[in-house]
């Protein structure tokens, strides 16, 4: 049989991925199945943004272009940091890919050798401990309960740095905990940051518009002086639907954005011809497609968080944002003598018809996470069938 690398089998294959592919199977075989396990919004991209893509292809622009994405792009992402978060980057502080997921990708490529290790807070983004596997360096997990707000504190962080440690990955709003840190709590880890002048920062600013609850900041707002050790990661994903156009960027330092392009110029090359050209009509076009959507999340949300807690057994903090909950179920499990949060989420697709993602997943055991990414009557529907099946 084929032997294959330690590295492919240091890692699992995305679990939320696994969570939809299961429920679409299900239903295949004709099972009704309502689906909380969507990492992405449930909105069409807008039309203008489609426009811009479709002239892209007619006027013949399908071609490769510049490894670090188009001139046109990057000015836009430059304009964009400036305009929303007060940020000054050089064009070539800029480095565009083929999603979030790469730019994070390339980031732990170009930094991070064996051994070194990656302070990650928990509950995390799924794909962080594995791409820092994956580069062969060590995750350190900081674990932070909802009893404090799934948000880790500066004496936390500060236990978790050593001198091995070479980055410190942030990710406000969350997911999935849809919890954002203030510019008070930001200001609070950069105080110790300061301390560790070797770690490189990476504030993941993914869900910066899906917020209702407090203003966007990240750390750089709060610490401008950790400017020259801090990348900032977004991309147009989440803001504007666009999750399968398959845009993210990068910023920050000169001399590591380039090593990131280097790497990315032996993977991918550039991202899509047309995908740049309609990220740019995103980013330049007309903004308010974003406040219609964050508001049909925040009712959605406020109707998902009461149902939840009327349940028995489960409890749910109300988040700052995202299309994300993530429940404690602790209380139910043990009632239902179920083992842990997987035996949970198996129970609840098997005899609810309901698929969510394990928490244990995002290092959040104990809990499950519903995504509010689908209309309100799939809601409607989904929190009949927990209340039903959680109480029996
Ligand atoms: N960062 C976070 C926190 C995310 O949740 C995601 C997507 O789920 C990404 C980055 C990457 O998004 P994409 O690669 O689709 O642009």
């Amino acid at each position: 049989s084929i032997r294959l690398s330690d590295r492919v089998q240091s890692i699992k294959p995305s679990p939320t991925l696994a969570v939809t592919a299961r429920a679409a199977a299900m239903r295949a075989a004709g099972k009704d199945i309502v689906g909380l396990g969507a990492g992405e919004p449930d909105f069409d991209t807008p039309d203008h943004i489609k426009q811009a893509a479709i002239q892209a292809i007619e006027k013949g622009f399908t071609k490769y272009t510049a490894v670090d994405g188009t001139p046109g792009l990057k000015q836009a992402i430059q304009a964009k940091f400036k305009r929303e978060n007060g940020l000054d980057y050089a064009l070539d502080q800029i480095l565009v890919s083929c999603g979030g997921k790469q730019s994070f990708y390339n980031l732990a490529q170009a930094l991070l050798n064996p051994g070194d290790e990656v302070v990650i807070p928990a509950p995390y983004w799924v794909s962080y401990p594995d791409m820092v596997l994956l580069a062969g360096a060590v995750p350190v997990i900081v674990e932070a309960g909802q009893q404090q707000a799934f948000k880790i504190t500066p004496a936390q962080l500060e236990a978790a740095l050593t001198a091995r440690t070479r980055l410190f990955v942030i990710n406000s709003p969350s997911n999935p905990t849809g919890m954002a840190y203030t510019a008070e709590e930001l200001a609070g880890l950069g105080e110790v940051l300061r301390r560790f002048p070797e770690v490189v920062i990476a504030t993941d600013d993914m869900y910066e518009h899906i917020l209702w609850e407090g203003g966007f900041s990240n750390v750089l707002n709060v610490c401008p002086d950790l400017y020259e050790r801090t990348v900032v990661l977004n991309g147009v994903s989440k803001a504007y639907s666009m999750t399968g156009w398959r845009i993210g960027y990068a910023a920050g330092p000169e001399r590591l954005i380039e090593a990131m392009t280097n790497i990315q110029s032996q993977s991918t090359s550039n991202p899509t011809s047309i995908s740049q050209v309609a990220a740019e009509a995103a980013l330049n076009g007309e903004q308010g497609f974003i406040a219609g959507m964050v508001e049909a999340f925040k009712q959605r949300h406020d109707f998902v968080v009461g149902r939840l807690n009327a349940i028995p057994g489960v409890d749910c903090l109300k988040t700052h944002g995202t299309f994300y909950v993530l429940p404690n179920v602790e209380a139910a499990m043990a009632r239902l003598h179920l083992a842990d949060d997987v035996a949970l989420s198996e129970y609840l697709i098997e005899q609810g018809g309901v698929a969510v993602v394990p928490g244990s997943a995002f290092g959040a055991p104990g809990h499950v996470r519903l995504s509010i990414a689908t209309s309100m009557a799939n809601l409607e529907k989904a929190m009949e069938r927990l209340a039903t099946t959680l109480s029996k």
